[in-house]
């Protein structure tokens, strides 16, 4: 499941296609994904330019020129292909519609965005751009970690005194927005945190270290997806899942990469979701 580091990597990749062109033509091969589209979605589209992109969570917003902004989650297994692009030095010619391409849209540079997705998780609506922050997917999602209204004295202020364990308050999209399973494991095993130990038992100390560290690991595969876009034109078009090498996550048997420790990594289920840790290095 793509998380905030490849929603944001899938976002920039479809920028230089999307962002001050117009949707030329929009074609929605079925009523739904995992929610109904919205009435009339395709004629809404058609002929609106986007105006600004950006994310919030999970979310990819496209804000149109009719005051209506376009939202994209890739949910489980969406994927978005661009063809045609105009802007590259390796143009694809359009591929043909695939099983799955659920909704095209063909822009007046020539470009064509496609989102694909077979388990149809994902979802398409159109919000309000005056209220798009109120609507239902965004209303109450916890600060960006990578913005400014995250900062430690939140994260203190979420923990306190919460008996979850620590792998779930840092999943709870309340209290920071975007994590999911992968770069939480991956930050409690540079905090020195074990996953099951409970929020309200982890210092001050402990959680002022984990807001750089949430930073740090999160930046780092954003990166490592914006080197992955430089090639995506050369490859088959499909934005946002890219190679990175992670110091826990699907490692267990391995090596802990600390020097000198030595352990194996293990891998505890918590609430139904593999938590990868080092037992030495973590408590
Ligand atoms: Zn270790």
């Amino acid at each position: 499941m793509p998380e905030l580091p490849e929603v944001e990597t899938v976002m920039r990749g479809l920028m230089p296609s999307m962002q001050g062109s117009v949707i030329a033509r929009a074609q929605v091969n079925r009523p739904d994904l995992r929610w109904p589209f919205p009435e009339h979605f395709a004629e809404r589209l058609t002929g609106k330019r986007v105006e600004r992109m950006w994310r919030r969570s999970k979310y990819i917003l496209a804000e149109l020129s009719s005051a209506e902004t376009l939202l994209i989650h890739l949910g489980m297994s969406g994927r978005m292909l661009v063809s045609g692009d105009p802007l590259g030095n390796f143009v694809h010619e359009h591929p043909a519609t695939e099983k799955h391409d659920h909704v095209v849209l063909d822009f007046d540079n020539g470009a064509r965005v496609t989102f694909n997705d077979p388990r149809r998780f994902g979802a398409m609506d159109l919000l309000d751009t005056a209220t798009q922050e109120q609507h239902k997917l965004l209303a109450g999602i916890g600060p960006e970690p990578l913005g400014n209204q995250f900062d430690e004295s939140h994260l203190i202020a979420a923990l306190k005194g919460r008996k979850m364990p620590m792998k779930s308050a840092l999943l709870d999209q309340k209290i920071i927005a975007g994590l999911g399973n992968i770069y939480v494991c991956e930050t409690l095993y540079r905090g020195k945190i074990h996953p099951a130990r409970r929020a309200c038992d982890v210092t001050e100390n402990e959680v002022r270290a984990l807001v750089p560290i949430i930073r740090e690991v999160l930046s780092e595969a954003i990166e490592a997806g914006g080197s992955s876009l430089k090639d995506f034109r050369q490859a088959d078009g499909e934005l946002g899942y890219f190679q990175h090498s992670f110091d826990v996550y699907g490692r267990d048997g391995e090596t802990c990469k600390a020097p000198e420790c030595g352990t194996q990594i293990a891998r505890i289920v918590q609430s139904g979701r593999s938590s990868f840790f080092c037992p030495s290095c973590q408590s």
